[in-house]
């Protein structure tokens, strides 16, 4: 452990369960499957929200020296707004959530469906750095179907906020138990962050995968099945 960190600073006095914040950060620790929200958390409009996000990075910039009246800088802090509300940070907003139809289970099919090798993109919630990986999702029908691309979706959906593998992992399989009215969901994570392997412990062939076996899911046999069709 570097005790460089540990050292109190005036931005680091707060102990949380005995942990230092930046121990929270680089240990990745969680605090629960809800993404910790505000409750005037969309008071402002998308676009009220952009202008914000524009003139303070805008500042951010301006305090690191940067000369933002150079040609390729002046249009970054509303370039970063418009990506985050638009795009990487878009699963924030519930208005964004992916509109999913049930169909029903016409051919009987009762064996695991699994949608496998799905790529994410998101954002550690700790350092704001990428976390790329890939979502392999299973489920067993209670006689409902979902389409295939739904199941790409909600991923997609949960990926795009500040995020902790373990949330990402839970948030998804909790969705699609209520949504499939059923127990019977896997998901399995396996995901590199940026925050360890382009700085901090600056490891580079770590990865990290997380798991959720509900229902059906959490017997060793089905276990066992669903790691053999994970297999390249
Ligand atoms: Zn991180």
């Amino acid at each position: 452990m570097n005790t460089e960190t540990l050292k109190p600073t005036s931005k680091n006095v707060k102990h949380l369960n005995g942990f230092s914040t930046d121990d929270i950060g680089d240990d990745h620790l969680y605090t629960g499957l809800e993404t910790p929200m505000k409750k005037e958390a969309f008071k402002l409009s998308d676009s009220e929200k952009k202008e914000r996000i524009s003139l303070l990075f805008e500042e951010i910039m301006d305090v690191m020296g940067l000369d933002l009246t150079d040609d390729s800088l002046k249009g970054t802090p509303q370039r970063v707004a418009k990506m985050y509300i638009d795009e990487i940070f878009s699963g924030l907003n519930p208005a964004n959530k992916p509109k999913i139809a049930l169909f029903d289970n016409k051919y009987q099919y009762n064996q695991m469906l699994v949608e496998k090798n799905i790529t994410f993109y998101s954002n550690c919630e700790h350092h704001f750095v990428p976390i790329i990986g890939k979502a392999h999702v299973a489920y067993i029908s209670s006689g409902k179907v979902i389409g295939l691309s739904k199941l790409n979706r909600i991923v997609q959906y949960y990926a795009k906020r500040p995020q902790v593998q373990e949330r990402l992992t839970n948030q998804i399989a909790e969705d699609l138990k209520h949504i499939l009215g059923t127990e019977d969901v896997a998901v399995i994570i396996d995901a590199k962050h940026l925050c360890v392997s382009s700085r901090g412990i600056k490891d580079e062939s770590s990865a990290t995968v997380t798991s959720y076996y509900g229902g059906k899911f959490s017997t060793p046999e089905k276990i066992a099945e669903l790691q053999n069709y994970l297999k390249d």
